[in-house]
């Protein structure tokens, strides 16, 4: 079992400055926790360096915007401090978390005096978000009752913590069912996304993702897109119904935590997977390119 995170030994910058990792602590009479109101970021360092993480913090200052909250600092203050943290932690490959949460200031609904939190933690054992030999021989996905909501009824393209309870019950009700994951359809009954990443699909040469018009459109995604594209692969974006998805040969999920993932099946939909697939041959591509961004 690994150790809780409140268990654990090192740094967490928070507020404008690092304290002992078991120190890192908020009040139970707080916002963020109360009413979600809270934002964050997912991030990997490779080899010491943080990948496109100037972009992530672009995210999180636009998270926070979308849900009302002004950071306390500037965009260089946290890309500085993601940094320092990286290398004070001694890590060389490790997952970085950013979150931004409104204290307990002041209770209820109201914003008026809430106080804003900033802290920044990372840790080195999520090396795969999920087991490497799933990863390797693919996930086993079963479509979720949980939807993902319409633009005006969730913040969508922000990373805030609220929607998150969609994505943590679908993913509660796919593993309880012994799946590794789920397949949340949009509002519309599209196919929209995995619980924390992104979803691709493969036939020959063509690779089909869902528009991502009511869910994140996720760093690793628009990574992979750019990727495809340099290999001369076709890349569509559409809305893609769930009875479509049996013409495809091969699907992925993408995401920080994620990377690339293969998926075997989702529900009775069977896929390709293994070391011949064109999945595979992207595994390799994404690894070169997130280690080559030195
Ligand atoms: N969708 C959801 C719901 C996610 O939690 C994530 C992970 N942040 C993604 C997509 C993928 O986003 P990214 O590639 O930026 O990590």
């Amino acid at each position: 079992m690994d150790k809780a995170f409140d268990k654990r030994e090192g740094w967490i910058w928070m507020n404008g400055s690092f304290v002992p990792w078991q120190n890192a602590t908020s009040h139970i009479i707080t916002q963020g926790l109360h009413y979600a109101s809270a934002v964050f970021e997912g991030e990997r360092a490779y080899n010491g360096k943080i990948f496109k993480s100037e972009e992530h913090t672009k995210r999180l200052f636009k998270s926070a915007k979308i849900i009302g909250m002004t950071i306390p600092y500037s965009e260089e203050e946290i890309n500085a401090a993601k940094n320092n943290l990286v290398a004070k932690m001694n890590y060389a490959d490790c997952y970085v978390r950013p979150v931004v949460w409104r204290g307990s200031q002041q209770m209820g609904l109201s914003t008026s005096r809430a106080d804003i939190n900033v802290a920044i933690a990372a840790w080195d054992d999520w090396a795969s978000y999920y087991k490497l030999e799933d990863k390797l021989s693919g996930l086993k996905l079963i479509t979720s009752p949980w939807k993902r909501p319409a633009p005006d009824t969730a913040p969508y393209e922000a990373k805030a913590s609220g929607p998150y309870i969609i994505c943590t019950m679908s993913k509660e009700y796919a593993e309880k069912k012994g799946y590794h994951d789920a397949l949340m359809l949009d509002y519309r009954g599209y196919v929209a996304e995995g619980t924390g990443a992104n979803i691709f699909f493969i036939k020959g040469n063509n690779i089909h993702t869902p528009i991502p018009d009511c869910f994140l459109n996720g760093i690793t995604r628009q990574t992979v897109i750019e990727l495809v594209r340099d290999k001369g692969l076709n890349l569509t974006e559409r809305h893609i119904l769930p009875d479509e998805i049996n013409g495809y040969e091969e699907a992925f999920l993408t995401g920080t935590a994620a990377e690339i993932t293969p998926i075997k099946s989702i529900d009775a939909i069977t896929y390709n997977t293994g070391n011949n697939t064109a999945t595979y041959k992207l595994m390799n591509d994404f690894t070169n390119l997130v280690k080559s961004s030195l």
